[in-house]
């Protein structure tokens, strides 16, 4: 190999040929500019405001005909500096209607086989199913008739007088609906809300979500919300104060939103007595035990009870009803202020849950309060309903044990991941209230992100996906025609949970351990909760937030995690190696006093149109420069370059370098130096992380931030200076950047060293800087 001096080496990086795109400019017009309700810090600004609503509703649930009817009065406060002239709310099941639903089509190909039932559902899709709420009644409070017009799961509330900044308007809205059959998958599979039914003792559990006519929200950035309910993107609504009132068969059980407060008229001496004993115990407490929810279960009350719930300052209100649950409780504190943890759950799942769910709820609080904000609510509530599903304090999830009451260890996990998760949304986007129609990632991302920290606290070998890098790069080495940027509508994404969930808890994990390091990401992370809890942030607020409160400019981060589908593939392509010969002699090594020719005067010789004009411009005369003598003087003096002769004004300088002296021998002659040449083969800039392991087998880890690659994006060359031999170097040892192509992350055959020569370098030697070489010409020339 060539002989380098260590100077050369040095800098070779910076005089590679450049390969500059744009990876690492700012974001610039890709994020909206700042205003004074969002700022550039990501913070909300002094002119932030959202709307209010608040709701009291009475409903009645018709077990036997498995519907549900509602009134509801609503109380909208407008907090916007404008004059709203309509509403508009949004039917989030007319979903299930087969005229009133959004309409989204997907595509769908001619089966080889099919089943009755398939073609049923094209049989029904002809006509009205039914399904969807039905408005009845829409007053104001005097009971004076209001225009609405429904627009498929949207409806528009025509105000009989525009509505003031600052104003409130109230209203009422009667209403029903068809539950629909969650177990009935091919119709309504997927379904937030609906009846399950239970064939050996023929009774329903109830998940009742995205129920009653709910004001869409109007926002500073949004305007109305407008992008219709399909089922994939999910909600996002207005903060406020719910009282609801559910009348349901007397022998159910009833969990909710909020707290109930009527539990001395809904419960039995005997439940109330549990209940106010499990507001001090440390293992949860069964207020219904198995054994009285299988007697319940044996018949039907005809009686009806009313269950009276109240939640302050939430964006949703959500309930499920039994006579099939056992109730358990425990109480946690948070900062100081206890919160009832409890869950709901039926003979299916009581092996899981009876065991774990009320204890993960907790650990969930704990956990994500310690990583957010302190959770704010009196309850959290974990109800087994077979699916995952969020709502404010309360969330639905799986975990049903085999026939025989066993269970895998696979159930387990996926039970305790799911509660962690949907618990953990009462965070995000319950109380950080990101808008899911818009934005998936928002909140499945960021709670994804946590549900993986707390995951881990949990089991520190908890099989979690979405956090680990290495779990992500199935995912990211798919072709690109069946990828999208994060950065993308909630119905438009291909691979919803590998892109909205797992992509971006693997990316926030990378930034934490990788990119920014624990402390300050944490820190940045709960600025942004705390900045944005009770608010409604956008995807710009959270990039300029993490960027403001660490102090690093993540532009190139989001840029390529975000904005782009480029995956981590970094190579190691080749390995020079070299030893310092440290006997060298420098080439002017006895010459203390060589001579060195004088730099040429400095003019611009060619005279470009500037120069020309500038000789006959009137214009730029100065007054002083009147006398164009004085002029031609200051442009003519003394630069005549066929007059300058190098050789005449020799200037003595010194050598710079003399050969090591014993102590630098010493020091550098055992030294190796190895300069790695890598290439981006997946075009996503990452840190280079590279674990050195030497010939005695002792190993290194070394780290190379990814602005490294801010000059040449595709291949960058960096010289190391060892004091043990290599025997072999790899790329990212700890799997931490989400590289796709291992095989090119190792290189052992390092070929025998070339050799570096290593000078002394004496101090004070080099030539004075900064002399103009005419005015030393001058100064020997006497003038
Ligand atoms: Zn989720």
């Amino acid at each position: 190999m060539a002989v380098l001096s260590v100077v050369q080496a040095q800098n070779i990086q910076n005089n590679s040929s450049s390969n500059h795109a744009n990876k690492f400019e700012q974001l610039g017009t890709l994020l909206p500019t700042p205003n004074e309700q969002r700022t550039a810090s990501g913070a909300p600004g002094p002119k932030y405001w959202q709307q209010r609503v608040d709701y009291d509703i009475k409903c009645e649930l018709d077990e036997a005909n498995n519907t549900l009817s509602g009134s509801e009065t609503i109380t909208y406060f407008n907090n916007s500096p404008e004059t709203l002239s309509y509403f508009w709310m949004q039917l989030d099941e007319n979903q299930h209607s087969t005229v009133n639903n959004a309409n989204y089509q997907n595509q769908n190909t001619l089966p080889q086989q099919t089943t009755d039932k398939v073609l049923d559902r094209f049989e029904e899709n002809k006509g009205d199913n039914g399904y969807g709420v039905k408005i009845t009644k829409l007053t104001d409070v005097a009971g004076k008739f209001i225009k609405y017009t429904i627009n498929k799961t949207m409806m528009k509330v025509d105000l009989p007088a525009p509505l003031k900044p600052g104003q409130k308007f109230v209203f009422k809205v009667d209403w029903n609906y068809k539950i629909v059959n969650r177990g009935d998958f091919i119709r309504f599979g997927g379904a937030r809300g609906g009846y399950e039914n239970f064939s050996d003792d023929n009774n329903n559990n109830y998940t009742i979500t995205q129920w009653y006519p709910r004001l869409c929200r109007y926002s500073d950035d949004q305007g109305w919300q407008n992008h219709q309910f399909t089922g994939t993107g999910e909600f996002t609504l207005c903060f406020g104060n719910f009282k609801v009132q559910m009348t349901v068969p007397a022998d159910h059980i009833v969990g909710a939103t909020g707290e109930c407060q009527n539990y001395a008229q809904t419960l039995s001496a005997t439940q109330m007595a549990r209940w106010q004993k499990a507001q001090t115990v440390k293992e949860p407490l069964q207020i219904v035990t198995l054994d009285e929810a299988l007697e319940a279960s044996k018949q039907k009350s005809s009686r009806k009870k009313t269950w009276i719930y109240k939640a302050d300052n939430v964006r949703d209100f959500a309930w499920t009803s039994s006579r099939r649950f056992v109730w358990d409780a425990m109480p946690v504190m948070i900062e100081g202020k206890k919160v009832m943890t409890m869950s709901y759950y039926a003979k299916e799942a009581y092996p899981i849950y009876s065991r774990y769910s009320t204890k993960v709820v907790a650990h969930t609080l704990k956990s994500y309060s310690h990583f957010s904000v302190p959770y704010p609510y009196p309850v959290a509530i974990s109800v087994e309903g077979n699916q995952g599903m969020e709502y404010p304090m309360i969330s639905f999830n799986p975990g049903r044990a085999l026939p025989d009451g066993s269970y895998s260890e696979g159930a387990k996990n996926a039970a305790i991941l799911v509660i962690i998760h949907e618990v953990g949304h009462t965070f995000f986007p319950m109380i950080v209230n990101s808008d899911e129609r818009q934005w998936t990632w928002m909140d499945e991302g960021l709670n994804s992100y946590l549900q993986y920290l707390t995951q881990e606290l949990w089991d520190n070998k908890f099989p979690s996906q979405g956090g680990p890098p290495f779990t992500i790069t199935d995912y990211m080495k798919l072709p690109k025609d069946e990828l999208e940027p994060i950065m993308t509508n909630s119905e438009n994404i291909k691979n919803f949970g590998s892109n909205a969930y797992d992509k971006v808890a693997t990316g926030l994990n990378i930034l934490r351990e990788t990119i920014v390091g624990r402390e300050l990401f944490d820190n940045a992370f709960r600025e942004y909760s705390k900045r944005w809890a009770f608010k409604s942030p956008a995807p710009a607020d959270l990039f300029r937030s993490l960027e403001d409160a660490t102090g690093e400019d993540l532009d190139w981060f989001w840029r390529g995690w975000f904005y782009g589908t480029d995956a981590c593939d970094i190579s190691i392509d080749t390995v020079k190696y070299a030893v310092p010969d440290v006997t060298a002699m420098p080439n002017q090594m006895n010459d203390t006093t060589y001579y060195r020719p004088l730099a040429k005067p400095d003019v611009n010789a060619f005279e470009d149109l500037s120069k020309i004009r500038n000789k006959t411009d009137k214009r730029i005369v100065f007054e002083t420069d009147k006398d164009t003598a004085l002029r031609d003087f200051y442009w003519n003096y003394d630069r005549a370059i066929e007059k300058y002769d190098s050789t005449k004004f020799p200037v003595p300088v010194k050598a710079t370098t003399e050969p090591l002296d014993e102590e630098g021998k010493k020091k550098y002659g055992s030294k190796h130096l190895y300069e790695i040449t890598f290439s981006n083969k997946g075009g996503l800039v990452m840190p280079i992380i590279l674990e050195w392991t030497y010939k005695d087998g002792t190993k290194e880890v070394e780290r190379i931030p990814a602005q490294v690659w801010r000059k040449n994006e595709k291949k960058i060359i960096k010289t190391f200076l060892k004091d043990k031999e290599v025997a072999s170097v790899t790329l990212d040892p700890y799997k931490e950047t989400a590289d796709i192509d291992e095989s090119n992350n190792t290189f052992g055959d390092i070929k025998t060293p070339g050799k570096f020569k290593v000078f002394k370098q004496k101090q004070n030697m080099t030539p004075q800087q900064g002399i103009n070489p005419m005015q030393k010409a001058k100064e020997k020339k006497g003038f």
